[in-house]
């Protein structure tokens, strides 16, 4: 009898901390009760044994930021049946995305003794400027749960039950009081991807969008908004430029207001 299709699992790291990686390590107990029906192929943060493609399914964390991730990411594409991207590096271009705003070359030679040796793309690029990506799995880190339904789904071939709403809806299931509007606290909430259950807001301090855009944000209506609380131009654009600053809306956001 032929031995059951056991799918491929493959975990693939470009410019990034890591964290997201640490998630899925994170799920050890939870891996353990899905082992026997994927096989984790390649995923060299866990394991140094390989095994050669193609694969089922690729995650990939990180953002795109040299010459020689543009050729990497195409290649993986590729062997795979299906391409996620995990965190906001891979869905936005993470942190490293600042430097999209400014001179990368002052920066080189500020930094380095020997700048000849670097070569370095002038901007940081999520994983889907690049190639045709399956799904984006939000957040800095991502959320663990998230991440388990996911794989459920593309190795089952449903759709995955992913929240696309906002914080703010998750401190109303909560039962958080609004610390913008209680509190006059400046809050990225409204605009913000779901996947912490509005974590900050509960211990009274304001979202800063470590999970990036929701679907469909509206960044000119809470600027607006918070211009009438008394924010000024300057912190909006600080607002705008965080983990997520490369996400097209709050790109479009922080760039109207540095004007
Ligand atoms: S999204 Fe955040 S946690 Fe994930 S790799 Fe990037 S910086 Fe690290
Ligand atoms: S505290 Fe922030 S996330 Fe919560 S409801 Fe208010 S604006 Fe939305
Ligand atoms: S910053 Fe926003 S998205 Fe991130 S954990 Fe806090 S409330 Fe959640």
């Amino acid at each position: 009898m032929p031995k059951p299709h056991v799918p491929k699992l493959a975990v693939w790291k470009f410019a990034s901390c890591d964290g997201c990686q640490l998630s899925l390590l994170d799920c050890e107990d939870e891996l353990l009760a899905i082992a026997g029906q994927i096989e984790i192929a390649n995923f060299p943060e866990a394991s140094s044994a390989i095994v050669k493609g193609p694969y089922d399914l690729s995650l990939v964390e990180g953002s795109i930021t040299t010459p020689h991730d543009e050729e990497r990411i195409h290649k993986i594409r590729k062997m795979s049946k299906y391409v996620i991207t995990i965190g906001a590096c891979a869905t936005a271009g993470g942190i490293q995305a600042l430097r999209n705003f400014k001179d990368v070359n002052e920066f080189i030679s500020l930094v380095y003794a020997r700048p000849h040796y670097i070569s370095t793309l002038s901007k940081s690029t999520a994983i889907a400027d690049h190639i045709e990506v399956d799904f984006e799995l939000r957040g800095c880190p991502i959320n663990k749960s998230q991440l388990l339904e996911l794989i459920s789904a593309f190795l089952h071939n449903r759709k995955p039950n992913i929240p696309n709403y906002s914080v703010c809806a998750e401190c109303k299931r909560r039962g958080t009081i609004c610390i913008m509007v209680s509190k006059g606290v400046t809050c990225m909430g409204p605009v913000t991807h779901a996947g912490c259950n509005a974590l900050c807001p509960s211990y009274n301090r304001g979202c800063y969008s470590c999970f990036g855009p929701k679907e469909t944000p509206n960044a000119a209506s809470l600027s607006r908004w918070l211009l009438e609380q008394g924010v000024e131009k300057e912190e909006l654009v600080r607002i705008f430029r965080g983990f997520n600053a490369n996400a097209e809306p709050f790109r479009k956001e922080s760039e109207y207001y540095e004007k």
